[in-house]
C-alpha cells in the first residue's frame, strides 16, 4: 500500500494511506496529486504538501470566507487569489455579491479539482458572477492596481504556502499592490500559516502588511491537516468598525443569509481573534 508523506518540515511529518490515485502529475507550475484517504476522503496535494482535504476543509473555507464577508457587510466585489480547488469560491457565491475574480496560476490545479474534488467547487465554477483568470496574483494586482477597474470590497488570499509560486504573494509588493486594488473600507485576508511551525509567517506578515492598514491583526481556526494546531489567517482593513462588528449585527446578517456552515457562526467569528499567548509571542518579536 502506497503512502502520502508530507515534505514541508525536515524534522516532522505526516503520512496519509493513498487508498486510491485519481491524479498526480508535474504540472506547469508544480507537482498534483489528488487521492482518497480512508478517513480523509479525497486529498489534494501540491509540491508534497497537504492543500485540502474533503473532511475539513469547511473549517478553512468558512473562515476565511464568511469572517470578511460579514464583518464587511455589504461587499459586493471580491477577489480571491489562488484557490484553485474552488472551495473558497464556494463559499464566496453563497454571499448576495455581484461580481467575483479569482486569479488562479495553475489551470490544472482547477480542472483536476473540477473533476476529483467536485465537492470542493461545488458548481461554483460556473457561476455567472464569476471572473477567472489563470494568472500569477502578483501579476493580476500589479495591472489591476494601475488601471481605473472598480476596486473590490474584499480579497482573500487562499495561496499555498510561501515557498515555490506562492512565494511571492506573502511579500512586501504584493501586499502593497493588493492593498491599491482595494476599497478605501475594504477588507484583506490571508491564510497565514501554522504559527506552532511556522512563526515566521505571521511575523514577516506582521511587518509586511501591518505597515499598510490602519488595522491588522489576526484570528484563527484549527485546521487538523494544517499539522501543529492553530493556522492563522492575517486580517487587514483601514475600515476599523469592520474589525470588531457589533455581535447583533453579525448574528443579524448570518440569519438573514441562512448560511449553511459546520463551523464558522458568529461567536467563533468574534472568539477566533482571541490569540494564544504562544501567537501573541511569536507576532510582538516581529
Ligand atoms: N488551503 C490551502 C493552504 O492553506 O495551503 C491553499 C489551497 S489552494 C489549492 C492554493 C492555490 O494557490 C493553488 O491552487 C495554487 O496553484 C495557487 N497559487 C500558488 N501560487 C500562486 C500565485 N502566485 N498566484 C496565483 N495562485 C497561486
Amino acid at each position: 500500500m502506497k503512502y502520502f508523506k508530507e515534505t514541508l518540515y525536515d524534522a516532522v511529518c505526516q503520512e496519509y494511506r493513498v487508498d486510491k490515485l485519481y491524479f498526480e502529475s508535474k504540472t506547469e507550475h508544480q507537482h498534483l496529486m489528488i487521492f482518497h484517504n480512508a478517513m480523509l476522503g479525497r486529498v489534494m496535494t501540491l509540491d508534497g504538501i497537504v492543500q485540502t482535504t474533503e473532511a475539513d476543509e469547511f473549517i478553512y473555507h468558512e473562515m476565511l470566507a464568511h469572517v470578511p464577508m460579514l464583518a464587511h457587510g455589504q461587499a459586493k466585489r471580491v477577489l480571491i487569489i489562488g484557490g484553485g480547488d474552488g472551495g473558497m469560491l464556494r463559499e464566496v457565491v453563497k454571499h448576495p455579491i455581484a461580481h467575483v475574480t479569482q486569479v488562479e496560476i495553475d489551470q490544472s490545479v482547477v480542472d483536476m479539482a473540477i473533476e476529483y474534488l467536485p465537492k470542493h467547487s461545488n458548481g461554483a465554477y460556473n457561476d455567472a458572477r464569476l471572473n477567472l483568470v489563470i494568472d500569477d496574483g502578483f501579476n493580476f494586482v500589479n495591472t489591476f492596481a494601475a488601471s481605473d477597474n472598480e476596486k473590490f470590497d474584499v480579497i482573500i488570499s487562499d495561496s499555498t504556502d510561501p515557498i515555490g509560486p506562492g512565494e511571492v504573494l506573502f511579500s512586501d509588493d504584493f501586499y502593497r499592490l493588493a492593498k491599491a486594488c482595494l476599497k478605501s473600507d475594504g477588507i484583506m485576508v490571508t491564510q497565514n500559516g501554522v504559527p506552532f511551525f511556522q512563526a515566521d509567517e505571521v511575523q514577516n506578515t506582521q511587518t509586511r502588511m501591518g505597515a499598510l492598514y490602519r488595522d491588522m491583526r489576526f484570528y484563527c481556526a484549527p485546521i487538523p491537516t494544517y499539522y501543529g494546531g492553530f493556522m492563522t489567517f492575517a486580517w487587514g482593513t483601514d475600515n476599523t468598525s469592520a474589525s470588531a462588528p457589533d455581535a447583533a449585527d453579525l448574528n443579524h446578517r448570518f440569519e438573514a443569509l441562512a448560511l449553511e456552515t459546520r463551523y464558522y457562526n458568529p461567536a467563533i467569528h468574534t472568539a477566533s481573534f482571541a490569540l494564544p499567548q504562544y501567537i501573541h509571542k511569536a507576532i510582538e518579536s516581529a
